[in-house]
């Protein structure tokens, strides 16, 4: 798959961007759980916040692929950036794009196009996120007002210094799910403690509560009702772009473990002379690969405006499994070292698990590659909720004219 002049450029810049900015001063955002402020608004200027938003808001509208490549390359070197860029885009200000008026699109847009602010995207709730149809966080409108209450978990970007934005999900009515946006600061909104987590953990994941919580009429973002279809439109770019995170995650431990298995000796020769290493390096430039043209695949059709739902499942659960499968063989060729939490790889292990967690679970993408073979099917219908996440997928389009997109 060949890459344009453009895209090639841009994801050389932010490969070095990585290697250089973010490289040597990640480990210890890590091990502190602290949010980089500075690199995030570096990658703000580099554009890359901005890159699928449109050109009149400061965006460069470049595409899914786009923003892939730059996910992947910042993956390769850590994926806690990654994932805050991510969810900042392909949920967050997506929603507004996709979705808002012209009136909340001038407001926002620009300000997290340039990387200055960060949105989040609220869906998932205690009770359960697999089930995302079934929405207990509650919006009634009185008077000019929509008055919210609810709770969310597992938000990223919920709580940094940088959250201009937090777009939730909320049932307004019996069987209907809207999207509404709300600012940090806002009276009856609480964004709690940062989570302690395994991984990500340069990245900012909080749970929201909603307590009588009021925002103007006009937060409503899309049409009233269609915050289902709404929000799996933006789940199936940002299954892309997760499948492209995997890729990078793949990639970096196959890098890592080859620097490392050519220079560390045992028995008098470097451990990569061993054929049970070196298959082990074979395995892994195989997934990354693989990985690489499934995602690559998935956002070429996105942007042509083409269906890719079953692509965007088939490229995220195989780049997860990828990822996971390169980081268990990275911490084995780095021995002891790979235990250590200084040691990229071991990162690498403790991030690639969400892969398989976040943006629909490997069963939730199993299940979608199942019924686009035509079964699962009375399945679905028999068990799940009419609203959930399983008895559907999105439009299967990206492009900002797509049907779902007239607000
Ligand atoms: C670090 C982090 C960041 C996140 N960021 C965000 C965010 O920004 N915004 C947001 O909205 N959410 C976010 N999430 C939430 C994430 O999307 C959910 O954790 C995920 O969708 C799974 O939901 P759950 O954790 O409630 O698991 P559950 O839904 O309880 O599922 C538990 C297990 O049961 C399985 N399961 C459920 N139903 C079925 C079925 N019918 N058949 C077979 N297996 C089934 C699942 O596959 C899973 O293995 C984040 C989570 C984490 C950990």
């Amino acid at each position: 798959m060949r890459l344009t002049p453009e895209q090639a450029e841009f994801a050389s810049a932010v490969k070095e961007f990585a290697e250089t900015e973010i490289k040597p001063v990640i480990g210890d955002h890590y091990e502190r759980g602290a949010f980089p402020v500075d690199l995030v608004r570096d990658l703000g200027k580099l554009g890359v916040f901005g890159v699928t938003l449109p050109e009149e808001y400061g965006g460069a509208d470049a595409g899914l692929l786009m923003l892939c490549l730059a996910l992947e390359e910042i993956s390769r070197v850590d994926a806690s950036v990654a994932v805050t860029v991510e969810a900042a885009v392909t949920l967050g200000a997506e929603s507004i794009a996709k979705f808002g008026t012209p009136e909340q699109r001038q407001r926002w847009l620009p300000r997290l196009a340039a990387g200055e602010g960060v949105c989040a995207f609220a869906l998932t709730e205690p009770s359960g996120g697999t089930d995302a149809g079934r929405t207990d966080t509650r919006a009634r409108l009185d008077g000019d007002q929509w008055v919210i209450d609810g709770a969310k978990c597992f938000i990223t970007n919920a709580g940094t210094p940088m959250t201009d934005l937090i777009v939730a999900t909320a049932a307004t009515g019996p069987d209907e799910v809207s999207c509404i946006a709300v600012e940090p600061g806002t009276p009856g909104l609480e964004v709690g403690p940062e989570y302690s987590k395994v991984g990500w953990r340069a990245s900012d994941t909080r749970p929201v509560y909603f307590d009588g919580c009021r925002v103007p009429a006009e937060n409503l973002v899309g049409r009233r009702g269609r915050g289902y279809a709404q929000f799996l439109q933006l789940l199936e770019a940002g299954r892309v772009a997760v499948a492209a995170m995997g890729a990078g995650t793949a990639q970096g431990c196959l890098d890592e473990s080859l620097a490392h298995a050519q220079e560390r000796e045992a028995f008098g020769k470097p451990i990569a002379a061993n054929q049970s290493i070196a298959f082990m390096l074979a395995d892994m430039r195989l997934r990354a690969h693989t990985a690489r043209l499934a995602y690559r695949d998935a956002a070429e059709k996105a942007d042509r405006g083409e269906d890719f739902g079953t692509d965007a499942a088939i490229a995220k659960l195989y780049a997860a499994q990828a990822a996971v499968d390169c980081a268990r063989d990275a911490t084995q060729i780095f021995g002891g070292y790979g235990f250590m939490n200084e040691t990229p790889v071991a990162r690498a292990w403790r991030d690639c698990k969400i892969l398989e967690i976040g943006e629909g679970t490997n069963e939730v993408q199993r299940m979608l590659i199942a019924r686009s073979l035509g079964v699962l099917l009375k399945l679905q219908q028999v068990h799940c909720h009419p609203g959930s996440v399983l008895a559907g997928s999105g439009t299967g389009q990206y492009r900002r004219d797509a049907p779902e997109t007239s607000h």
